[in-house]
């Protein structure tokens, strides 16, 4: 039989940074907050959040009956590559968490540590990473980390640079503690935001958050268009101000599944069509089933609008009778923008 000792060295010789456990138990104070912001609108229709079966998703139970622990894996991805961003642009900068696919990477590496239990105890094993599983509220239950203020979790080592991912089991394993740890007096984060989307300390409005705007399909607003900049996908500038993350040491890439990088050329976007575009850049988060491809057209013609660059006003004129009405205001806007630079 396998114990947490044992589990934690192997789950480490297997590449997995911070290995910690949890019960599985339900998440009661989280049950209440998920339906109390979405009353008060702070989610967009298109949210994960919005869309569930609530007691569903808090009490793991209810899926499966037999669950006793939550073994959390977690990978940090902050690495020393360079980033060439300079030749065929503008480009349109990539969130760094999704570079690459490290969920995958984590998934993989969870499901040799499970090939384990399963031989070693005849456990069952459920694996997890970005998935249907409260991870945030998991994480810091068992204590890979506490909340910053902007709604993510911090761990000592690896900052807020880092993926999660499950392993929910019927094996009895004593539970980690939470840490007695938080952000103190710092707001950092809440005054760097460019639109203030941190409305409150760990409250986040997602209908002014550009990581989740990013891949949500539907006009975004001019206050919010113009501190847009030139991202594409995502959004870290919460992370990137935040202390914590300072001293956190870059590792080499753990992995290149589904690798694109920091950054794309905004123009080959605007070009491309989906098909193409999902096979040319397959399994990473931003050719995710869920990502709307129409967002990130839009994305791209408020990433080129914002160089101020005159010599863009044709290719975003060619957008403005676009058959799709958001990509057609978004490309009037664009040129209204670029205009008044
Ligand atoms: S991800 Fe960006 S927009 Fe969203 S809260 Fe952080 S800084 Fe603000
Ligand atoms: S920037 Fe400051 S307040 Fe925000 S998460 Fe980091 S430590 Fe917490």
């Amino acid at each position: 039989m396998i114990d947490e000792t044992e589990l934690k060295k192997l789950g480490r010789e297997f590449g997995i940074d911070v290995i910690r456990i949890a019960q599985a138990r339900s998440f009661t104070t989280l049950a209440k907050i998920i339906p109390a912001q979405k009353k008060k609108g702070l989610y967009l229709d298109s949210d994960y959040l919005s869309n569930i079966d609530v007691e569903r998703f808090c009490n793991i139970q209810v899926r499966f009956p037999w669950a006793k622990s939550i073994i959390i894996g977690a990978l940090g991805y902050l690495t020393s590559e360079e980033i060439p961003l300079n030749e065929n642009g503008p480009y349109g900068i990539i969130a760094r968490y999704t570079w690459r696919n490290y969920y995958l990477e984590l998934k993989k590496r969870l499901k040799r540590l499970a090939q384990v239990i399963k031989k070693e105890s005849r456990a069952k094993c459920r694996i997890f990473s970005n998935g249907s599983i409260p991870e945030k509220p998991l994480a810091r239950k068992s204590g890979v980390g506490y909340y910053g203020k902007n709604g993510i979790i911090i761990n000592k080592e690896f900052g807020s640079w880092m993926v999660f991912g499950e392993i929910v089991t019927d094996l009895k394993l004593t539970p980690d503690t939470e840490l007695e740890i938080d952000c103190g007096d710092c707001d950092k984060c809440i005054a760097a935001c460019p639109t203030g989307a941190i409305i409150k300390p760990y409250i986040i409005d997602n209908t002014r958050c550009i990581q989740a705007l990013s891949g949500w399909y539907g006009p975004i607003p001019d206050r919010i268009a113009k501190v847009w900049g030139n991202r594409l996908y995502g959004c870290t500038t919460c992370q990137d101000v935040c202390p914590k993350n300072r001293d956190v040491k870059p590792q080499p890439p753990k992995s290149d599944i589904g690798y694109v990088g920091p950054g794309l050329p905004l123009l080959k976007i605007l070009d491309i069509e989906e098909d193409e575009y999902r096979r040319k850049y397959p399994k990473n988060q931003i050719t995710a089933s869920w990502i709307d491809f129409r967002a990130i057209k839009r994305n791209a013609l408020i990433g080129i609008s914002n160089t101020k660059d005159n010599r863009f006003l044709p290719v975003l004129k060619k957008f403005t009778n676009h058959p799709d009405p958001v990509i057609a205001q978004t490309a009037h806007w664009a040129i209204n923008n670029l205009n008044n630079g």
